[in-house]
C-alpha cells in the first residue's frame, strides 16, 4: 500500500481498503446553512493559507465584513506555487485521493472540477543501498530485506491500526513502543523508524500511536475498492488554480485581501481586536481569527493568558526543507520512493511525473525531495547551495542513469511549521481550543485536526466542523475567553 502525500511519503503493500471511498456529495454541508441570525460583525482572518481563504469566504458570505491578512505577496501557504524552470506548479508536492470530499466538493463549488484528473501510481522503495517497487501486495510479499514472519507482522499492524476506531487511547503510547509491540524490533527498525523518521525527524520518538493510527487511516481510505493501486487525483494547473479561483471568491464576496500584511502583534480587548503589521499599519476589527502557526501566533499574541501559552507551548511543530529538481527524463517509476537508507539526506522522491503525464511539463521532469526537520535543526540556516549540493549527489548515487547535466532547474523551499507532531495526550495537553484567552481573538488551525494527519482535506474540515462553534463564539464576543 501506498500512502499518498507528503503525510505519507510511507509507502506499504497491504490488505485491501476497508473503507469504501466517500463522493463529494459524502462532504458536511456548510455551515451556513440553517445558522439562526446573527449581528454582522467586523472580523480580521490572520494568515491567507486555504484555511484563511476558505474561512474569509465562509464568513463573508454569511455576512460579516471581512478583512484578510496574508504575509506573503500570495495567498495560498503552503498550497502556493513556484516557478521552476518556466513551469509554475506547487512548491510542494500536492495529491487529491478519492475519499478527499470536502477538497472535491470546492473544486466543485469553484468551478474546477474537470481540472481534477486520476491516475495510479507505483511505489518504490529504496534500502540497503537497492531500488524496490513495493506497489502491490505480490510485490510486498517479495520484498527482500523482511522475512516472510516479519511481513505478516507488518500486515497485522496495519490490518490492526486500521480497525481501531478511537484513537485517544493510541495517544498514550508513544509511536515506537506501540509499533514495536505489534510489528517486533525487526520491522520497527527496517520499516517504521526509517518512515517515522522521515516524517518527523528528530521529532519521530515523540510522536504517539495515533500518528501511525492516522496515516494508517488515510491509507486505507485512499484505496479505491477493490482496486490493489492507489487512484491519486492531481489539479492540472496545480494548487495555483484553486488559490486564484478562490481569491476571485474573495474579491466578489467583499473581503479585503491584504497580502505582504505580515502580522507583528495581535491585540484584543472588550471593545475590539487590533492586528499590527511590519509595516505599522493597524488593523482593528470587532473579532479576529487567526489561522496562523500556532508558534506564530503565540509569538505575536502578547496577551496570551498562562493556560493558552503553556498549551502553545507544548505544541511541536515540524518543518520541511523542500527541493524541487525539473530534469529533463524521467527518475523512476514511482510516484513516492521511501528511502530508509540514513546517508542519503532527503527522506523520499516524489515524481509528480510518475503521475501527471510528463508532455504535461514539456516532456520534462518534475521531482521533489523532502526533508522533515525539528526547529533546531542546522539546514534552517543553510542556503539553497548547501541544501542543493547533498541532494543532487545522493540522488545521482542511488539512479546512475540519472546525472546533474540533466537538471534543468532547482528550487529549494522552506517552511518552518508544516504539522503539529501528534505528541503523547496531544489532544488534552497541547491541542489549540477555538477560545485564545484573549478577548474578541479565536484560533482555527491545522493543529486542531484531531483525528487525520496534515493535508487539504482535512484543513477544510477544520472549518467545515468548527465554523456554527466559532460564529456563536463570535456573537457572544469577549464572555467566551477561558
Ligand atoms: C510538503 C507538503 C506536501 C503536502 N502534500 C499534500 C498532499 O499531497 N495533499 C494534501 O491534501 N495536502 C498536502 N499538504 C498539506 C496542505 O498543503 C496543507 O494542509 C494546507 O495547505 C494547510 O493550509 P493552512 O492554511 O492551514 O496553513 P498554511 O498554508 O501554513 O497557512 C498559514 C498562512 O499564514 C501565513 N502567515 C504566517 N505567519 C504570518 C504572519 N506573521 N502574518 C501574516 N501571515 C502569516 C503564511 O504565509 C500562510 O499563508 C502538503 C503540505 C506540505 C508542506
Amino acid at each position: 500500500m501506498s500512502a499518498p502525500q507528503h503525510d505519507l511519503d510511507i509507502a506499504l503493500a497491504a490488505p485491501p481498503a476497508q473503507q469504501p471511498p466517500q463522493s463529494p456529495d459524502d462532504a458536511a454541508p456548510r455551515a451556513s446553512a440553517g445558522a439562526s441570525p446573527e449581528t454582522p460583525q467586523s472580523v480580521t482572518v490572520a494568515g491567507g493559507g486555504l484555511l484563511g481563504m476558505v474561512l474569509a469566504l465562509r464568513l463573508a458570505q454569511t455576512g460579516h465584513a471581512v478583512t484578510l491578512l496574508e504575509g506573503a505577496p500570495r495567498g495560498g501557504g503552503l498550497a502556493g506555487e513556484q516557478s521552476i524552470g518556466g513551469l509554475d506548479w506547487d512548491r510542494f508536492y500536492h495529491v487529491v485521493l478519492l475519499s478527499d470530499g470536502r477538497t472535491r466538493a470546492l473544486l466543485d463549488e469553484l468551478g474546477l472540477a474537470d481540472r481534477l484528473q486520476w491516475g495510479t501510481t507505483r511505489t518504490g522503495f529504496y534500502t540497503d543501498g537497492a531500488m524496490h517497487s513495493m506497489s502491490d501486495t505480490l510485490e510486498f510479499l517479495r520484498f527482500p530485506p523482511l522475512s516472510l514472519l516479519d511481513k505478516l507482522r507488518l500486515g497485522g499492524t496495519i490490518f490492526a491500526a486500521s480497525r481501531i476506531r478511537d484513537h485517544r487511547r493510541l495517544e498514550r503510547i508513544s509511536a515506537i513502543d506501540w509499533l514495536r509491540r505489534w510489528s517486533g524490533p525487526r520491522v520497527l527498525e527496517k520499516i517504521w523508524m526509517p518512515l517515522l523518521r522521515s516524517k518527523l525527524g528528530d521529532n519521530a520518538p515523540l510522536a504517539s500511536a495515533a500518528f501511525i493510527w492516522a496515516i494508517i487511516a488515510r491509507m486505507y481510505a485512499a484505496r479505491r475498492a477493490g482496486l490493489k493501486r492507489e487512484l491519486f487525483g492531481w489539479i492540472d494547473g496545480g494548487y495555483a488554480i484553486v488559490i486564484d479561483a478562490l481569491q476571485r471568491r474573495l474579491d466578489a464576496a467583499g473581503v479585503r485581501t491584504l497580502h505582504d500584511a505580515r502580522i507583528v502583534s495581535i491585540a484584543g480587548e472588550a471593545s475590539g481586536t487590533v492586528a499590527t503589521l511590519a509595516d505599522g499599519r493597524r488593523i482593528e476589527a470587532e473579532r479576529l481569527v487567526s489561522t496562523l502557526p500556532v508558534p506564530v501566533f503565540a509569538s505575536v499574541c502578547a496577551g496570551l493568558r498562562a493556560e493558552g501559552r503553556a498549551r502553545a507551548e507544548a505544541v511541536v511543530t515540524q518543518g520541511i526543507v523542500c527541493v524541487s529538481l525539473l530534469i529533463e527524463q524521467p527518475l523512476s517509476p514511482y510516484y513516492v520512493t521511501n528511502v530508509t537508507d540514513r546517508w542519503v539526506p532527503f527522506t523520499g522522491v516524489i515524481e509528480m511525473t510518475a503521475l501527471v503525464p510528463p508532455a504535461r511539463f514539456g516532456g520534462r521532469s518534475l521531482v521533489y525531495l523532502p526533508i522533515y526537520l525539528p526547529q533546531d535543526a542546522p539546514q534552517w540556516a543553510q542556503d539553497d547551495a548547501t541544501i542543493l549540493e547533498p541532494c543532487i549527489a545522493a540522488l545521482e548515487r542511488m539512479h546512475p542513469h540519472f546525472r546533474r547535466e540533466q537538471v534543468i532547474d532547482a528550487k529549494v523551499a522552506r517552511a518552518r511549521h508544516v504539522l503539529a507532531v501528534s505528541t503523547i495526550d496531544y489532544t488534552e495537553r497541547a491541542m489549540p481550543g477555538l477560545a485564545t484567552g484573549v478577548p474578541n481573538v479565536f484560533q482555527l488551525n491545522s493543529a486542531q485536526i484531531a483525528q487525520g494527519t496534515l493535508n487539504v482535506d482535512e484543513t477544510l474540515g477544520v472549518v467545515e466542523q468548527r465554523l456554527a462553534e466559532l460564529r456563536r463564539a463570535m456573537q457572544a464576543g469577549s464572555k467566551v475567553a477561558r
